[in-house]
């Protein structure tokens, strides 16, 4: 029987950081407070670029700073890369790409070196957690338990897909043959938030590598030290170098850089809507490279009479909007209760936030809610609370940073109520832990002020009505609908929204069909 070895080498890149931790995820979930922090002095980051293989840093020393959030000291600094990097980046992808070293590797060889990345995300989960969690305040232990296993998942899921991604041959006349393949784009430039750093960047190189393509990534220069460890596992797992590069630095360098290059085929975009606008913009200026956008949002959490049970609803409320502290794209910020219920409602939530929601050091395995991700983010979501206040809404949690933590960027937990769908808190995306409660007498209503919205990413709808559940499902403007139920899903789910929510979807298959183009394939029979 003819042998083939269609695994490529290992890499031996991992000896390079000084002190890899190496710690699977279900052992790392059981460490204690101590630990965490005697591991957490240990960790040694490499902040270095990434490219063509190598590790790169600038000749000229510019570099920028990461600060730890929750005691605002400086965790280390970071490369600031420039339009020169991106260049180099860009052409290593290129060349990757043109050599067909990964488009052109055997699928199941492809598959393999994409599970084999998703068990080294796993056998590194605590470096993974203990990166995202200083950079970005973050509980460590909400890492090992979601944010990694779900960065793991990704790789898995879109590599199980490789082999999966077919053409078709079309019904044609009998002189002809006609088939459509479909094919990498070339090199795709990601482009991402700090919120989730490394399960954002699984978000969007995964399916990119998968579907054949070179990446360029640029994380948010919030949260950059978990992308050179992704970027390195991938070659250590027998991803070929050049195939995955990434370039530090700021967004309106190195990001607007990446957007404006003419040998950049796709920008893959996750942040703010403003951002994803800017996105289109820079596609349109330089060489219609694709272009797709997930960006903010204002997602209502409907709460009608008929909730099948108000505790159950009030422990997603809490956490849709608390969860990540309120930096999340789908945060049930628009809290939506049936007039009847509201102060029942509210009396339920606050108590369920006071059993439940724990400030701290995103080091303890205790704490619930660590810091917003900076300084200037925590003024911003405090001035959004002057804000409601000076617009009449009722404040009936929180609205403070908390006594005992100025070291750290934290705000309590907030919610107001008597908001109107006019006001501002109701109307911009605060992205911290602010909750406005609103109400409705009918579903109609409800349905009205839920879609009177810029965003369209996600919504709640709480009843057991099943009538009023599938009419709702179908007129709410979202990408997203859970039905009594709320941030629930899995890698089959299109993750991506309607209006400013932007263009794309992440996960789920349909996300190849943007990384990828068809090509026709006409031959006539003669
Ligand atoms: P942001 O738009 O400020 O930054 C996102 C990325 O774009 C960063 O890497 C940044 O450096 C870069 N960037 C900034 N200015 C740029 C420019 N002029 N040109 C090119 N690149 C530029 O967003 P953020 O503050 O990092 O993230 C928060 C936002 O992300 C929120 O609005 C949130 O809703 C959104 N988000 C959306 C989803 C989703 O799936 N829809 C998921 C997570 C986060």
């Amino acid at each position: 029987m003819r042998h083939r070895t269609l695994l490529p080498e290992p890499g031996r890149l991992s000896s390079i950081f000084e002190k890899p931790l190496a710690m699977n995820a279900k052992n790392a979930s059981a460490l204690s407070y101590d630990e965490f922090r005697r591991y957490a002095a240990a960790l040694k980051p490499e902040t270095r670029m990434f490219i063509d293989g190598e590790l790169v840093d600038t000749d000229s020393g510019a570099r920028f700073e990461t600060v730890n959030p929750a005691n605002g000291q400086v965790l280390a600094t970071v490369p600031a890369g420039s339009s020169e990097h991106v260049d180099l980046a860009v052409v290593s992808a290129r060349k990757a790409f043109k050599s067909g070293v990964w488009a052109h590797m055997e699928p199941r060889a492809r598959m393999e070196v994409l599970y084999r990345l998703a068990n080294l995300i796993d056998e590194h989960a605590l470096d993974f957690a203990l990166l995202d969690s200083l950079d970005v305040g973050k509980p460590v232990l909400e890492m090992l338990t979601g944010d990694v296993p779900a960065a793991a998942l990704t790789f898995q899921y879109f590599g199980e897909t490789i082999d999966k991604i077919e053409g078709v041959v079309t019904n044609t006349a009998s002189d002809a043959f006609h088939y459509i393949l479909r094919q990498p784009l070339g090199v795709v430039a990601c482009v991402t938030p700090w919120n989730y750093p490394l399960l954002m960047n699984a978000w969007k190189v995964a399916p990119a590598l998968a579907a054949g393509n070179s990446v360029v990534l640029k994380p948010a220069e919030l949260s950059p030290l978990s992308s050179t460890l992704l970027a390195h596992l991938f070659v250590e797992a027998g991803g070929p170098p050049g195939v995955f590069n990434v370039v530090h630095g700021a967004g309106s360098t190195v990001g607007k850089a990446l957007a404006l290059h003419m040998d950049v085929d796709k920008i893959s975009f996750t942040g703010s809507t403003a951002v994803g606008k800017l996105m289109m913009v820079y596609a349109g200026q330089s060489n219609l490279k694709r272009v797709t956008v997930e960006t903010g949002g204002k997602s209502p959490q409907i709460i009608t009479a008929q909730v099948p049970d108000l505790d159950v609803a009030v422990t997603y409320a809490v956490n849709g909007i608390y969860g990540n502290k309120g930096e999340m794209c789908s945060a049930g910020s628009r809290i939506l209760v049936d007039v009847n219920i509201r102060d029942e409602f509210i009396e339920r939530f606050k108590a369920k936030v006071g059993a439940t929601v724990r400030l701290g050091d995103p080091l303890d395995p205790a704490t619930t809610m660590g810091p917003l991700v900076s300084r200037s983010q925590q003024q911003k979501v405090l001035s959004y609370i002057d804000i409601g206040r000076k617009e009449g809404a009722e404040l009936v949690l929180g609205g403070n940073s908390p006594e005992g933590f100025d070291a750290g960027s934290y705000v309590t937990p907030t919610l107001f109520s008597r908001v109107n769908n006019q006001m501002q808190i109701a109307k911009e995306e605060i992205f911290g832990p602010v909750g406005a409660v609103l109400t409705f007498s009918a579903i109609d209503e409800a349905v009205a002020i839920a879609n009177d919205s810029a965003f369209g990413l996600a919504a709640g709808i709480w009843t057991s009505d099943v009538n009023a559940a599938h009419k709702m499902a179908r007129d709410i403007d979202a990408g997203v609908i859970w039905v009594n139920c709320f941030d629930h899903g899995d890698m089959t789910q299109p993750w991506g929204g309607f209006k400013q929510s932007g263009t794309g979807r992440d996960k789920c298959l349909e996300t190849l069909l943007t990384v990828t183009q068809t090509k026709s394939v006409w031959m006539h029979l003669g």
